[in-house]
Formats: structure tokens, sequence, C-alpha cells
């Protein structure tokens, strides 16, 4: 039997709800039942309101009502609509202790992928009697599946007001798409909705589909959450939007206040020499407004030095933290005469002694934690003590790999996705995934990711 949707506006009439920075709960939670309703019916699934305008719904008649739409079977799907309180920023959803969390995990990425992040997503247990719901409207509307959807904070200090705000219809269409393949039902994006999207045809395969709009398999796997490779003729595919290609003025950066080598340097991933040698610097000292040439990642450009009037052996070597005899070594070069214009090798890290550090494991310990506290990978940490598996022992002594370029990290704020953040570096969402051991699409703002 096909599913059916309650939608609940939470509170109403008497009973505001939540109000802080001009944000009335049960005005936005009518605002956001009522999109959801007028979307599901476009998208052909049954649905109901237990309230459409400003009533009063106690907490006897709101689940009495709920369940006087379409029965109190499981084939009733109930999105209770809230406005949350309390300081925090993100997205809350709270389901049954009767039902899995596939539903409210396929909303929490919807969210994400809609701009908002999400804290959680949870079961909350009454503390009276634990074997029961915390919250009356799951509680009470028995063998339904009930879900609470808290689409923000109200009195967030973070980016939750303009998210409920001006992001609202966004927000509700993220829950709609969740509902639509959760149930089954094609999606159909709004009317004038930005984005491309893809309708799968007979014969078509991902790897088809993704070079017709130059994306990775993995990018179009992401941005639709699909796990597996099987596509349904008739599914909805989001495409998502590929970056323009690099312009040069791309790899001009412009010293603002504040700014220091070190700090733009680790920006793009180099390193201080790198940084100096790029722009023929020789001294530390910037000033605003200041253009610099960087590159990301692109180090075959950056281990040369072309010889310029006044250099000398001493004060090339110097430059890049090498001692004459290190860079005579690097170039071969069997006497100290230098000419103009001479293209010289200064890669210091052919010659940086290499320390060896290691690791004692301890009770604990996960190579992906071992891993991330040296900023290494798990496959490297692995492959420099010839380990196979990812099993280790206590006492254990690893061989910390030393890395050669400096890791890159990158710290989520608001609006980021998995998807957003691998297409910036140039990565894919499983080499990201995989380099932070997650195994769901979910970012919290503030996270630290290691980019591979
Ligand atoms: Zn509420």
């Amino acid at each position: 039997m096909a599913k059916k949707v309650v939608i609940d506006p939470g509170h109403g009439g008497e009973d505001p709800g939540t109000s802080a920075n001009g944000i009335v709960e049960k005005d936005y939670t009518l605002k956001i039942s009522e999109y959801m309703a007028d979307r599901l019916t476009e998208l052909g699934i049954e649905n109901a309101l237990t309230r459409d305008s400003d009533v009063t719904l106690d907490s006897t008649t709101r689940p009495k009502t709920a369940q006087s739409l379409f029965g109190t079977g499981s084939d009733v799907i109930l999105v209770s609509n809230h406005i949350n309180a309390g300081g925090g920023d993100g997205a809350e959803i709270i389901y049954a202790l009767r039902n899995s969390d596939a539903l409210s995990s396929k909303i929490a990425s919807e969210f994400i992928k809609s701009g908002q992040n999400v804290r959680k997503y949870y079961q909350r247990r009454l503390p009276s009697n634990s074997s029961k719901d915390y919250y009356y409207i799951i509680r009470e509307t028995p063998n339904n599946e009930s879900i609470i959807v808290e689409y923000g904070f109200a009195d967030s200090t973070g980016d939750d007001v303009n998210q409920i705000k001006n992001n609202w219809e966004e927000l509700a269409e993220a829950v709609v798409r969740a509902l639509a393949d959760y149930i089954g039902v094609a999606y159909i994006p709004p009317e004038g909705a930005e984005g491309n999207y893809y309708t799968v045809k007979a014969g078509d395969t991902l790897y088809g589909i993704a070079s017709k709009y130059g994306i990775s398999v993995d990018e179009l796997k992401a941005a639709n959450n699909l796990s597996s490779n099987t596509l349904t003729i008739g599914k909805v595919l989001v495409i998502p939007q590929v970056e323009e290609p690099e312009t040069p003025d791309e790899n001009i950066y412009t010293v603002k206040s504040g700014d220091t080598l070190y700090s733009i340097a680790n920006k793009y991933g180099m390193t201080v020499n790198e940084l100096k040698a790029l722009n023929n610097l020789t001294s530390n000292t910037l000033s605003i407004g200041q253009k610099l040439v960087v590159s990301e990642g692109n180090a075959a450009t950056l281990d040369t030095y072309t010889v310029k009037s006044g250099d000398t052996l001493y004060s090339i070597a110097n430059k890049y933290g090498l001692t004459v005899n290190e860079l005579k070594s690097l170039n071969n070069l069997t006497s100290d005469l230098l000419s103009i214009g001479q293209v010289l090798n200064v890669s210091n890290s052919a010659v940086t002694p290499t320390p060896t550090n290691t690791y004692t494991v301890k009770s604990g310990d996960s190579l992906y934690s071992i891993a991330k506290q040296y900023g290494v990978t798990v496959d490297a940490l692995k492959s420099a003590n010839g380990k196979t598996s990812n099993l280790l022992s206590i006492g254990e002594v690893l061989v910390i790999p030393t890395t050669t370029t400096s890791t890159r990290t990158y710290i989520v704020k608001a609006g980021d996705s998995l998807w957003k953040i691998a297409t910036n570096y140039g990565v894919s969402v499983n080499a990201l995934k995989q380099a932070n051991g997650l195994s769901s699409d979910l970012l919290s703002i503030g996270q630290v990711l290691v980019i591979p």
C-alpha cells in the first residue's frame, strides 16, 4: 500500500511555540507544512494537514486528529514540523523508538545538500518509562511512522535565523525530496528550481550520465545519495554544478590584514619556502593588497629557482633552508660559480633528513585515530608498517611516515557539504570520506577534515 503523509504544523493558536529574532514558531511551521502539502500533492503523494490555520491543538487533540486522517497504520508517515530554541545551530530529527533511522538519515542528508547543517537525528526516551517515546506526538500516534523535524534554532547565534527566514522553502523541499525517495516516488523539482535535473531513461548508466555533464560518477552518486550503481528508469537525478575551469586570476591571492606567509601557504597546501620561491620573495614581510601567485599542490613548478644578479650559492641555500653543500649536490655543481638565469633545483624535501617517528599503540587506539593525530592517511600508515589489516595490538610500535607536503585540513562551515568541499579541493567525495573515516555524509560545523 502506498504510504500517506500526515503533516503536522507544530503548535498554533494560543500556543505560539518558541519565539525569537522575529521568528514565531507556529507561523513558520504552518508555512513550511502548507508548502510541503502542496509539493507532496504535486508528486502524487497522498497527504493531509493536522491544521491549516492558526488554531490551538492540545496534546490530546493533536494525535487524535493526526490518526483520524489516514488511520493508525504503519503505512502512515507523520511529519511534525518545529522550530527549535535553546541557542544551538542546525537541524534535528527525532524518530520513534519503533522505527529505524532510514527516513531521518535521508532528511539529514537532504538538509545538508540544501545548505543547512544537521546537529543530529536521534530517538528520545521518556525518563519515567524508557520503553516510551519522550515526545507525545510520537508516543501517542502508535504504529504510524512519526518523526519530528526541527528545522533550526530561532535563537541561534549561527546561521539558523537566516536559514529559517530566507531558506525555509529549500529546507521544506529537502524534506519533500527525502520523503519522495523514502516512499519510492519519482521526484520532480518545483517549477523554476535552480540546478539541473536528469530523468533516467532506459539504457542509461551512471557513467554515461556523469560523462554527459562532465562530472565524476562519485560526484553524481554523492549528490544523489546513491550507494549502489543501480538506476531505476524515471528516477530524477540532481546534477551537481560543475565549477568553472580555473582562470589564471584564481591563482592570485591578495594579501589581507592579518595574513602571514605561513597562513597563506597553509591555505594553499604549500610550504612557506614554496610560496616565497614562487613569488621571488626575499623577506617574510607582506603588505596588505600585495598580490601573490599561489598554486595549489602544484609542487612541480615550485622546486626550481632562477639565479638573479647578486645571488650566491650561500644566499640561495639559506633562502631554502639548505646548506651550500646540499644545494650543490642537488644540482651536481662542482664549482661555486653561478650564472644569471641559471635554473637551480631547490627542493629541500629530497635532502631533509627524515626523522623516524614511532608511536606505541595504546588501548583505544585505531589506525584512523593515530593517522589523524599525525596528519597522515590510514593507507600511508599501513604501508609504512607493512600492514595488510587494520588490526592493532596494544604495545605495538608503529613507524609514522613523514609527509612531504604539509597536510591540508579544512574546517567545516555552515552550508558546507562533502560534495562542495571535495569539489573545492579537486578530490572525490569518496576519497574525502575515506581520508576522514566518515561512514555517513553528515558534517558538523567546526569539524576538521583532512584533505587527501
Ligand atoms: Zn515546537
